[in-house]
């Protein structure tokens, strides 16, 4: 059976295509950086599906090379192969420039982009070898394309996953295509407080309403069986971008 990894999936956008993919029949990785309890209890709703696909459960702070090389060989080791690794792991920072220090920079990177790296690099043999379409997804943001002032480093986080992503695209192709998904405003965990905040959130957005997880398990899930897509990032944003 085919399988995936989701890095930073026990919540928010990384559990729903977790989810996503498991109910398509994947046999399914989740890893989690600190927060055991709640990626078992993802694991769960995966397991509860009508579905008989496996499902593990693995610690690793991806942004470490020995730990994201860990997550790939327990993934190779339970299932024989990988098919598919979506690269969703993130962090957010709010802090205008002025307050930003060189180590927070460093930070935001080694999470949001190094991270990518370093899973994309344990995976690619085992993507290679795999028989099936086999693809890279990297889950970027809407601010990569807007900039933001008070996340100068995470816009730029997710602006340098845009080029990694085009870059993989041509390096690993034919055998492994490597796309982008650039999320709006998704209902989780990172952005509550600003939701909470901001109504005029909700008021930028032309189809009226904030994302949820599902809307990018939904885009992932096309990314994933598109064979004639590769290097492309598909904006999931209720139109708040129009490009
Ligand atoms: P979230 O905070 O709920 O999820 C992020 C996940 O990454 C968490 O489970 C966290 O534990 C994990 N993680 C963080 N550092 C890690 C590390 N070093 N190793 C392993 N896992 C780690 O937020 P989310 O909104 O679900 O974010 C998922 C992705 O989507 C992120 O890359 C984020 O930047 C991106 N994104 C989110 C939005 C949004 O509006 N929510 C918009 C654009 C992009």
């Amino acid at each position: 059976m085919p399988a995936a990894i989701i890095t930073g999936s026990s919540r928010g956008i990384g559990a729903a295509i977790a989810k996503q993919f498991g109910a398509d029949g994947y046999d399914i990785t989740i890893n989690y950086h600190t927060n055991k309890d709640k990626a078992e209890k993802t694991a769960d709703t995966i397991r509860e599906l009508d579905t008989d696909v496996e499902v593990i459960v693995k610690q690793a702070d991806v942004s470490i090379p020995e730990e994201a090389n860990s997550l790939i060989e327990t993934t190779v080791d339970t299932f024989g192969e990988i098919t598919h690794l979506v690269n969703n792991a993130g962090i957010d920072q709010h802090v205008y420039t002025d307050e930003l220090g060189p180590d927070d920079f460093d930070h935001i990177m080694d999470v949001n982009v190094n991270s990518a790296f370093n899973c994309t690099k344990a995976a690619l043999p085992h993507l290679k070898e795999s028989k099936e379409n086999s693809s890279i997804i990297n889950i970027s943001s809407i601010l990569a394309f807007t900039g933001a002032p008070i996340e100068c480093h995470y816009a730029s986080s997710k602006s340098a996953l845009i080029a990694l992503t085009k870059s993989h695209a041509r390096d690993f192709a034919p055998h492994i295509r490597v796309n982008a998904i650039a999320p709006g405003h998704i209902e989780t965990d990172m952005v509550q407080d600003r939701l909470d905040e901001n109504n005029q959130i909700v008021s930028d957005i032309p189809v009226g309403r904030i994302g949820n997880p599902e809307d990018i398990a939904e885009a992932a899930a096309y990314l994933r069986d598109a064979t004639f897509v590769t290097g492309e990032t598909l904006h999931v944003n209720g139109g708040e971008l129009m490009r």
